[in-house]
């Protein structure tokens, strides 16, 4: 974390954060420096400081060797903040391209405990640059003089294994779980990100306390633009943050209220179990939200109306007698949202929930919106037990959920439209179909289907009905409803919220292009401040409340007002960073099949986004960010 570089500090510039630059293929610690900060975004962390690395390299191929991968954190990760968690990996996506087939710059967030281990190591910035020759392990401890980077080779038994398995066995090699001692946090890639020349949108995934206490696969991910691909580019199947002593800087006495707020109060509830202080249900409660209004992903994102998965609503899964959900959390967070499903025991489920929480089956899946919703309903797979396994089987094989079961929709999609079949005939509600192509995908005996939609639209057609913009798959909510899917820099609902906007906004005017330039210019990239600081999405803390817990731990005055200017730099830095790289009106935009008029565009549910109403918010938007960023001086 940041480090004071004078007594008594009162400013941001007061600091210095340390910055390490690493040859995977020399396995050499090129550069270990600590680093003036020069401004907010400096300070705060995350993507304010890796987009401002990536800045600095000119990257034609995502997995040139000289293409760097930054992993680094927030000023709160890993600090008494409740979850300040976050790790971030930042590089350019082999996902995310512009027409021309630029890679574009793009990061992936993840909670789980790596970012506090890494943290404790000393770092705060590695950047990762060159590629091994054979598998490596990337091996990072915390030393007597500050962090200490290595590699070792990683033995034949973890080549081409699952998540799970790379885990255990580095949970046996690098921790002692006998006597339940856990030093050292993991990262690690998939068969997918393995075979990252024909998968491009492999994740990482990480661990959490939990996991490697219990054995069963609790991770957390990174999971979206390939950032697990351009890890397997540079031979890297997993790293190690390995810390015996943990210090979590504390703030002053404002900060035990606004944990409290954040653990148990009003402003996370949503995400919480309805044990757990009245909560709403976790991420899932939201399958049935959009569901009630026909506007929930099925079939490739056309619902035909209302209440059509109500076997996969997550209130449906936890009243099953077959089900028992649990929900756990990450490291010291109240919140605890990860709906965690197991088996009923033999002889029932008790009634009590309290009583079936202690007495349950093995471990089925975890239940989260997007995987669950784009592996089910989306698929046209409405068995709640194989969708959790399929969700489960993602992250196994070390996919972003999303973008592979997009991907397989979009299959499903091509195979109902077309006479001649591709993928083995797949169809929509084909589980085994859906299992088998997901296997292909990730070992690598696909050449085009792990390359996510727009490429193999490309290559096959179905351009009209590929659910991306930019590359990006589109997480679990319909373009129908978002005209502001395509101005996100990263995944679009993690970095522009105006997703949910026509189903939760009261005021929401859908078919007035001034209302949606409003959103997306003012408010909807106001979301990505947390991938910045280090505190968790979850929070849904508003940005005075963010700034204070800094200013508590590190003594220095933040206001909201910084914190959310620091913020719209850093998107507007990841604007001009895809205009650099060559993006034109034309990359902004959306399947043709999803306007009004079109084959998805006159839903019952939903019925307003016009090609030309689309076009006019386009126009408006770009001028805006585009004048912005000059200002800012990201752009000539
Ligand atoms: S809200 Fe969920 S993902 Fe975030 S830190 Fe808490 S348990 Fe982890």
């Amino acid at each position: 974390m940041a480090e004071a570089r004078i007594q008594d500090p009162t400013q941001v510039t007061d600091f210095a954060y340390t910055r390490g630059l690493f040859d995977v293929g020399t396995g050499e610690l090129v550069k270990l420096e600590k680093k003036e900060v020069e401004d907010d975004m400096d300070f705060l962390g995350g993507i304010g400081r890796s987009f401002k690395i990536v800045a600095e390299y000119d990257v034609g191929d995502p997995f040139a060797p000289d293409a760097p991968l930054v992993i680094n954190i927030g000023c709160l990760t890993g600090t008494g903040y409740m979850t300040g968690l976050r790790t971030y990996f930042t590089a350019y996506s082999p996902l995310k391209r512009t027409l021309e087939d630029a890679p574009m710059p793009g990061w992936s967030a993840m909670s789980g405990s790596f970012g506090r281990k890494f943290k404790s190591t000393g770092l705060d910035d590695l950047v990762l640059v060159g590629r091994a020759a054979t598998p490596q392990i990337l091996v990072i401890k915390q030393g007597e003089d500050g962090p200490e980077i290595s590699l070792q080779p990683a033995p034949d038994e973890i080549v081409g294994a699952r998540t799970p398995e790379k885990v255990a066995w580095l949970n046996r090699e690098f921790n002692d779980p006998d006597n339940r001692k856990y030093p050292a946090h993991f990262s690690v890639i998939g068969p997918a990100g393995e075979n990252y020349a024909k998968v491009w949108y492999a994740s990482i995934a990480s661990t959490t306390q939990e996991q490697l206490m219990s054995g069963e696969d609790k991770f957390r991910f990174a999971g979206r633009l390939g950032m697990g691909s351009v890890l397997g580019s540079k031979n890297i199947l997993a790293i190690v943050a390995s810390a015996q002593k943990d210090e979590y800087p504390d703030g002053d006495e404002r900060l035990k209220p606004i944990n409290r707020e954040i653990g148990r109060g009003e402003q996370s509830k949503g995400y919480r179990h309805p044990n757990n202080h009245d909560g709403g249900g976790g991420t899932g409660r939201l399958e049935r939200v959009l569901d009630s209004f026909g506007v929930l992903p099925f079939k490739n994102f056309a619902p035909p109306g209302e209440n059509i998965a109500v076997p996969s609503h997550i209130e449906t899964v936890r009243e099953a007698e077959e089900f028992i959900v649990i929900d756990k959390n990450c490291y010291g967070c109240q919140i605890s949202c990860h709906q965690d499903v197991y088996a009923a025991p033999e002889g029932g489920k008790d009634p009590d929930p309290r009583k079936a929480r202690r007495n349950h089956g093995p471990y089925i899946g975890r239940y989260e919106f997007e995987p669950m919703e784009l592996t089910g309903p989306n698929l046209g797979i409405e068995d709640a037990k194989a969708n959790l396994e399929l969700a489960r089987l993602t992250d196994d094989l070390g996919f972003d959920a999303i973008s592979s079961s997009v991907v397989v929709s979009f299959l499903m999609d091509y195979n109902e439209r077309n006479e001649e079949k591709i993928a083995g005939g797949v169809s929509f509600g084909d589980v085994e179909g859906t299992t088998r192509v997901m296997e292909d995908i990730a070992y690598g005996r696909d050449p085009l289907f792990g390359k996510g939609v727009k490429k193999i639209s490309e290559e096959i057609g179905g351009a009209e009905y590929a659910m991306h913009c930019k590359g990006v798959e589109h997480s679990a909510y319909l373009p129908q409803t978002n005209p502001g899917y395509p101005f996100a820099t990263a995944g679009g609902h993690m970095s522009m919220r105006t997703f949910l906007l026509y189903v939760m906004d009261p005021d929401c005017q859908p078919e007035s292009a001034d209302y949606w330039v409003r959103q997306i210019t003012e408010e909807g990239w106001k979301m990505i401040n947390v991938n910045l600081h280090g505190g968790c999405l979850f929070t849904l803390a508003p940005p005075p409340q963010t700034a204070e817990a800094v200013s508590s731990i590190y003594g220095i005055e933040l206001s909201g007002d910084q914190l959310v200017e620091a913020t719209y730099q850093t998107h507007l830095l990841g604007f001009a960073l895809e205009q650099k790289q060559g993006a034109t009106p034309a990359d902004y935009d959306m399947a043709g099949d999803v306007f009004v008029g079109k084959a998805k565009g006159d839903l019952e549910g939903v019925r307003f986004l016009t090609r030309e109403l689309f076009e006019e918010i386009r126009e408006r938007v770009l001028v805006k960010f585009k004048e912005d960023a000059q200002k800012a001086g990201y752009l000539n």
